[in-house]
Formats: C-alpha cells, sequence, structure tokens
C-alpha cells in the first residue's frame, strides 16, 4: 500500500497559481523568521518580481527555548499583507497539530520542519487540513523515513504534498548540515512528488548557498527554497546563511 506513486505521471502540486513539478523550477525566497513588517517587506520588495513564493517562519521550532520563538499569529497577518502586496503565495512552518486550523487559515502552503518529521499526529492533522504541505526531511532520517512521513500526509487523502531536502547531520561541523543533493535526486526518483532543496540550512554558510542554488537546479529538482534577510546581520535568527536581497539577485542572475 502506497500513495508515493499514485497514477503514472509526476505529481504537479498547486499552491495559488504556482505548480510545483510543471518543468519550470520554483523559487522560494524570504527571512528565516518574520521579524516586522517593516523587515518582511524590505527583504522581498526587491526580488518581489524574480521569486514565485515568499517563505518567513511565524512560529519558529528554535533550538533554546530562550531563542525569539516567532510572532506568532502577528506574524501570520504579516505574511499575508506582504503576500497580498506582492501577489505572491507563501508558506510557512506549522509546529503542532493544535495551531493547524490557526496557520492555514492564512498560509498558502504549510511547512513541516525538520524537527518535526516524524511528529505523526502534525503530519496527520496537516493531511486533513486539505491545504499544500512542504515536508522538510528530518535532519537525522533516511530517506525512507521521509518518504514514510510523506504517506501520513498522502493517506489523509491529500496528495499535495512537496518534498524538501534540507541537510542531514554528519561528523564534520564545517558546514551546519551535509546538503544531500544525491538523496533529493533519489527521493524524486522513489516518488511521484516534487523535491525541492533548501541549500541555507543544508551548508549553514552563506557562501555555500548560492553554489547549491545552482547544483539543486542542475540535478533537476522541482525548485529551491532560500533565506533572504534585508539584513542578514541583524537577523533574529539564521543570519549567518542568509543572502542579501543583492546577493540572491547576483545569483539567480548566474542562473537564468
Ligand atoms: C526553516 O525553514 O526556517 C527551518 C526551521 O528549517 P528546518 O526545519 O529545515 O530546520
Ligand atoms: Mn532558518
Amino acid at each position: 500500500m502506497s500513495y508515493l506513486y499514485e497514477g503514472t505521471d509526476r505529481r504537479q502540486v498547486y499552491v495559488g497559481n504556482i505548480m510545483f513539478g510543471a518543468g519550470q523550477p520554483i523559487i522560494i525566497a524570504g527571512p528565516c523568521a518574520v521579524e516586522s513588517e517593516e523587515q518582511l517587506e524590505a527583504g522581498i520588495a526587491p526580488i518581489a518580481d524574480k521569486i514565485d513564493m515568499i517563505r518567513g517562519g511565524a512560529f519558529k521550532p528554535r533550538t533554546s527555548p530562550y531563542s525569539f520563538q516567532g510572532l506568532k499569529e502577528e506574524g501570520l497577518k504579516i505574511l499575508q499583507k506582504i503576500s497580498q502586496k506582492f501577489d505572491l503565495p507563501f508558506v510557512t512552518e506549522v509546529l503542532s497539530p493544535e495551531d493547524v486550523p490557526l496557520v492555514a487559515e492564512y498560509a498558502d502552503m504549510l511547512q513541516i520542519g525538520a524537527r518535526n518529521m516524524q511528529n505523526f499526529a502534525l503530519l496527520t492533522a496537516a493531511g486533513a487540513s486539505g491545504k499544500p504541505v512542504l515536508l522538510k526531511r528530518g535532519m537525522s532520517a533516511t530517506l525512507k523515513e521521509w518518504l514514510n512521513a510523506a504517506e501520513y500526509i498522502l493517506k489523509e487523502g491529500n496528495m499535495d504534498v512537496v518534498l524538501c531536502e534540507r541537510g542531514i547531520r554528519s561528523f564534520d561541523a564545517s558546514t551546519r548540515n551535509v546538503f544531500d543533493l544525491a538523496g533529493a535526486v533519489l527521493a524524486r526518483g522513489q516518488s511521484c512528488l516534487p523535491v525541492i532543496a533548501d541549500p541555507s540550512h543544508g551548508t549553514g554558510v552563506r557562501e555555500l548557498v548560492c553554489p547549491m542554488i545552482k547544483a539543486s537546479l542542475a540535478a533537476g529538482l522541482d525548485g529551491v527554497m532560500v533565506e533572504v534577510h534585508a539584513d542578514p546581520d541583524s537577523a533574529a535568527s539564521d543570519g549567518q546563511q542568509s543572502l542579501s536581497p543583492e546577493e540572491f539577485l547576483d545569483c539567480l542572475a548566474v542562473i537564468e
């Protein structure tokens, strides 16, 4: 029993008026966390006509409980406002099953983060919400575990699932994670679902993000999700792996 191969064709996933898996890579960008309306707008405005979708965390899964936890519903409201302003759909993370109705009320796509990849109650609730879901690979998850996590969403009758490779743990701390591009390509071959890459968390190092964007698209993935912040050095989270709008545009210019 598996829904991973439903049909004979590759799955196309609509989010608003964009489509994952239709041949054209989908570019998602925005800050790690929504910090304020001004911050989000300053990061998105310069890149708005080069991206397909906005990202930004309102509920943040931080390693330390004392780190910035996100603006929660206020962050969702800001995301909705900026999304409407630039006519771009947005994806944002949901951390617990209880929050799914609230996040689904605002977001165009629900993100399930690496730390929650095997939160089966959350996977089921996200599946039942009927919203498209972006499912990150857990930092210590095998491909089989990742695909089985997707099954929990599909099983609810929700086929709108996009997988996202975001790096896995290794013994070497030179990069935050090991960006498993080969694993992402393999996961794409082992399911009908679109697979995108997040080279920001995948590397944790600003200078490595553009090379891995290029590699992901050259490898035939269905898109990339990139952390872009108006002023990376002042970001509330993940500034070290965030690109400035200018750096991001320079990277895209090389790809086009
Ligand atoms: C994020 O995308 O902001 C995030 C927390 O990612 P991950 O779950 O991959 O760590
Ligand atoms: Mn982040």
